[in-house]
């Protein structure tokens, strides 16, 4: 797939789109041998069409050269190919980072992120929503409330324009953009699949995260599908008391909800959760919290990931100073668990965690500037 900003990618596919016709991004392999079936053709024909669209990223069925052109019509007649439209790309001044503001058929605009690591990791950041029902108290994406959900085509599709754009293999997929992904289960799994899939793109169901601010239900439901993804837990506070504050959602799926599910899902999966939990100055990052989360988190099986709050236009919130990170991740360290501070990508374009928004996707701009990075 080639193209630029102002690719007519989706704007194609919608306007073309004859009533009835069959959407083929999102469609599963088993789901597109049963289309190919339903056209006359043998099934094997379907997986073609599956490698055509998350192997090579083609958007129309005229591409798929290896197909009969007896079926490229039918199919044609029957299907369209409606990618997310990217708008605007923009890179983080040091290169550690690009956003991207992708279309939908509908006109609604998401964010989607390529990160690149100094080891040469390459993860793409997706968001599951247009825009995010929580609430949570630091969060752009909160403070613009709830559109839509997203397809399964729309996710995986910002995955495909990403790949497309930076002409990267991509090696890490997390469901850490804009939206909460387990309030999407449905779509977010079937897209996961595809993502992980060697029929699909084939990134591999380890190379995934699926990052949930910790709906109880749906975390016993994913348990027992037992897949060997990560699960990333927001805690981002270690009572009820402080959580409800800052995760409106606590309220419905309290720390002794929360914590036997993480449990529940550690073992049936024997995969280790990853705990975030954002560093707010003066708010949860002291001794006294450090305590608590070491002992609220006795005997799981996980990894906590700190990440010192990005900055938001419009949330009351700072990042505490360094010695301040450095101490609470020491001592959480010394309760003996692995822990880890993230190092943002993107915070200058408003590109990381907690900072995409609705909208023009711009956010207003910042005053604030990044402390030095922060080694663990
Ligand atoms: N809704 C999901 C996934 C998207 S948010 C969730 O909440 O887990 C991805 C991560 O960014 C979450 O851990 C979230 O708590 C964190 N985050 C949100 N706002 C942030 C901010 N301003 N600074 C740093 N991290 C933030
Ligand atoms: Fe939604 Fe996650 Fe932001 Fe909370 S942190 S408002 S769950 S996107």
């Amino acid at each position: 797939m080639t193209g630029s900003a102002d690719s007519d990618r989706g704007r194609a596919g919608a306007a073309v789109a004859s009533r009835g016709a069959v959407e083929l991004l999102g469609r599963g392999v088993a789901e597109l041998e049963a289309l190919a079936e339903s056209l006359g053709e043998p099934r094997y024909r379907g997986r073609q069409v599956a490698r055509w669209l998350y192997g090579h990223g083609v958007d129309t069925v005229e591409a798929m050269t290896d197909l009969p052109r007896a079926f490229r019509d039918r199919l044609r007649a029957a299907s369209q190919i409606t990618y997310p439209r990217l708008r605007r790309a923009q890179d983080a001044p040091d290169s550690s980072a690009t956003k991207y503001l992708v279309e939908l058929a509908d006109g609604q605009r998401v964010e989607c992120v390529l990160m690149r690591f100094d080891d040469g990791r390459l993860s793409a950041c997706l968001s599951s929503q247009a825009g995010c029902a929580m609430g949570c108290a630091f969060c752009a994406t909160g403070l613009g409330g709830f559109s839509r959900n997203l397809g399964p085509g729309e996710i995986l599709g910002q995955a495909l324009v990403i790949r497309a754009q930076a002409g990267v293999r991509i090696g890490h997929v997390v469901f850490m953009g804009m939206g909460e992904p387990l309030a999407n289960y449905d779509a977010v799994l079937r897209a996961a699949r595809l993502l992980a899939s060697p029929q699909g793109v084939g990134i591999g169901m380890r190379r995934l995260t699926i990052s949930t601010v910790g709906l109880v239900p749906q975390i016993h439901r994913l348990a027992a599908e037992r897949l060997q993804l990560t699960l990333a837990v927001s805690l981002h506070a270690p009572t009820d008391a402080l959580r409800d504050r800052l995760v409106p959602a606590n309220h419905r799926y309290p720390l002794a909800d929360l914590i036997p599910a993480c449990r529940a899902y550690a073992a049936a999966t024997r995969r280790r959760i990853t705990f975030e939990y954002v560093l707010l100055a003066g708010v949860n990052d002291g001794p006294a919290e450090a305590r608590a989360l070491a002992a609220l988190l006795r005997g799981v099986h996980c990894h906590l990931n700190l990440i010192p709050v990005n900055p938001v236009a419009g949330i009351p919130f700072r990042r505490p100073e360094v010695p301040v990170v450095m101490a609470f991740a020491a001592r959480v360290r010394r309760a003996g668990f692995p822990v880890t501070v993230r190092i943002e990508r993107g915070t200058e374009i408003q590109a990381a965690c907690g900072q995409l928004r609705l909208a023009d996707g711009q956010g207003r701009p910042s005053r604030w500037t990044p402390p030095p990075a922060v080694t663990p």
